[in-house]
């Protein structure tokens, strides 16, 4: 291995890692004027094909629509996104039937697919004049000389003038590790004891869909879930998250056989849909999932964390990558206010901003994950769910609920726990001891709702501009 002297001048943003929240961020600063450079260590998936690795698509809301707006990316993204209204919930005894997520099609979410989305950025930060360089694993930083090392296919590392370091790199961020070796940054990875695999549903006769596409499917079965969101193709991605360990669990579904009847006994309606169950099963690697919580996000200006290398979640409220993009927004925002003149300050505010947020986020998807798995198919959820819709309509000056809160509109992921919490302990006073929407006590309601809840600033109104493909 050499390595060769450092190569070319000084950029003023260094992006390590060019997956979603990476390119995004090299569009967003390259738009701007700044000298952006890219690094990923992956190769070119524009030539190489995209190498998936996880999740291939994903739920894009709100926050990340809107990134991508102020990015120019929108349409582009649109053009090949299912619209999804709401959970189709499978049931054990086989009734499917549909929640909305929202009140009406101006809030929904979309299936959209990570290759290709990742493709679309590059093209764009590569138009917008950020320099990419693929194969390049960032392998060491010189905080002394301000450089960087990177290790190539062969194996030869290369060092690079750094400017401002911005570390994209995902959950397992080489950035973030160079960071902690020369400060504390208050690490903890919380593993969940839950992990996931991917398997196919393809397409049926003539590129037709096999599924409602318009609905993100679930199949709750208390202790672990089956969920499906479509693709543009006509095929599904269905994805397992079960236990480990245990029973039932991964570490128990060793073989063929015993995979086939898990699907059927807890799934029978999908699995004559997945064309090669097995073969996806033994193919596909089992996903880990936890939570990263850090305290410290930069480093006396001269790096920062977004992304999953700051806050990777568990994926149940399907805002990792809408986190991700709004860090981006929200850091080139500050970029443009702020200016590079003093990078301390400007990490230091970018951090204040969005940490908070994060944290909330983080939170909030664990929780999720009981509600999605076990409670969605629950009549006091769905009682509550009601009473919410009832409360919302009744006064949607100051009644929101959470899950629109967190999806569809542009209030501070934060904001939202906190009256998800004031609105939750409304809902469990109301329907107590109640059965259904006639039993329910709307005069209290309006009494605890002027109370406990302030009116809903203009953020929480936000909703993405439709005319959208569905
Ligand atoms: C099963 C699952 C389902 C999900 N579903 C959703 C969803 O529905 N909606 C949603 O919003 N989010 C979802 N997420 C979360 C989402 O995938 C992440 O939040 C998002 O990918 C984070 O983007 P990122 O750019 O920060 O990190 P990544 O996507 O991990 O990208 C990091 C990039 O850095 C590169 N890299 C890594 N190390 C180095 C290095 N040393 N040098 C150079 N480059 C490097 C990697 O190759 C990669 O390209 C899901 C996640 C999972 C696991």
């Amino acid at each position: 291995m050499t390595t060769a002297p450092p190569d070319g001048p000084r950029p003023d943003f260094t992006i390590v890692g060019a997956g979603l929240v990476g390119s995004l961020l090299a569009v967003l600063l390259a738009r701007q004027g700044h000298r952006v450079e890219l690094f990923e260590r992956r190769g070119d998936p524009r030539r190489s094909g995209y190498e998936g690795g996880r999740s291939i698509n994903l739920a894009m809301a709100a926050r990340g629509l809107r990134a991508l707006e102020a990015a120019g990316l929108r349409e582009a993204v649109m053009a090949q996104a299912v619209m999804m209204r709401g959970r189709m919930v499978h049931e054990r005894g086989g009734a499917v039937g549909l929640q909305r997520y929202g009140r009406d099609d101006s809030e929904v979410i979309w299936s959209v697919h990570r290759g290709r989305l990742n493709l679309a950025l590059l093209d764009a930060a590569e138009a917008a004049g950020a320099r990419l360089h693929f194969d390049r694993r960032l392998v060491e930083v010189d905080w002394d000389a301000g450089s960087i090392a990177l290790a190539g296919p062969d194996g030869e590392t290369r060092r690079h003038p750094a400017g401002l370091l911005v570390g994209c790199d995902g959950a397992g961020s080489a950035l973030r590790a160079a960071m902690a070796a020369v400060a504390d940054l208050g690490e903890r990875f919380a593993p969940l004891d839950h992990g996931y695999k991917e398997v196919a549903i393809g397409p049926g006769p003539g590129g037709s869909f096999r599924l409602e596409p318009n609905a993100l499917h679930i199949w709750p079965r208390d202790a672990f879930m089956l969920i499906a969101l479509a693709n543009i193709d006509g095929s599904f991605t269905g994805t397992l998250f079960l236990a480990s360990e245990g029973e039932p669990g991964f570490s128990g579904l060793t073989d063929a056989a015993t995979v086939r009847a898990f699907f059927e006994r807890e799934f029978p309606d999908a699995t004559p849909l997945v064309d090669d169950l097995e073969g996806d099963f033994f193919r596909h690697p089992t996903g880990l999932l936890g939570t990263l919580w850090l305290e410290r996000w930069h480093l006396a200006g001269r790096a920062v964390l977004m992304g999953d290398a700051a806050h990777a979640l568990v994926p149940f409220h399907g805002q990792g990558m809408n986190c991700g993009f709004e860090d981006a927004l929200a850091f080139a925002t500050l970029v443009e206010r702020l200016g590079t003149g003093d990078p301390a300050a400007l990490f230091a505010a970018f951090a204040a901003e969005r940490k908070p947020n994060a944290d909330a986020i983080a939170r909030m998807a664990l929780e999720n994950y009981v509600e999605m798995r076990d409670r969605v198919d629950d009549p006091d959820f769905k009682l509550k769910q009601a009473i919410a819709a009832e409360l919302q309509r009744r006064h949607p000056d100051r009644f929101m609920p959470r899950y629109a809160l967190v999806t569809f509109s542009a209030l501070p992921y934060a904001q939202a726990e906190a009256r998800g919490i004031a609105q939750a302990a409304i809902l469990d006073r109301l329907a107590t001891g109640r059965a259904d929407l006639g039993a329910i006590d709307w005069s209290l309601a309006a009494e605890l709702v002027g109370r406990e809840l302030s009116p809903l600033p203009a953020s929480a109104h936000w909703r993405f501009p439709q005319a959208l493909p569905t």
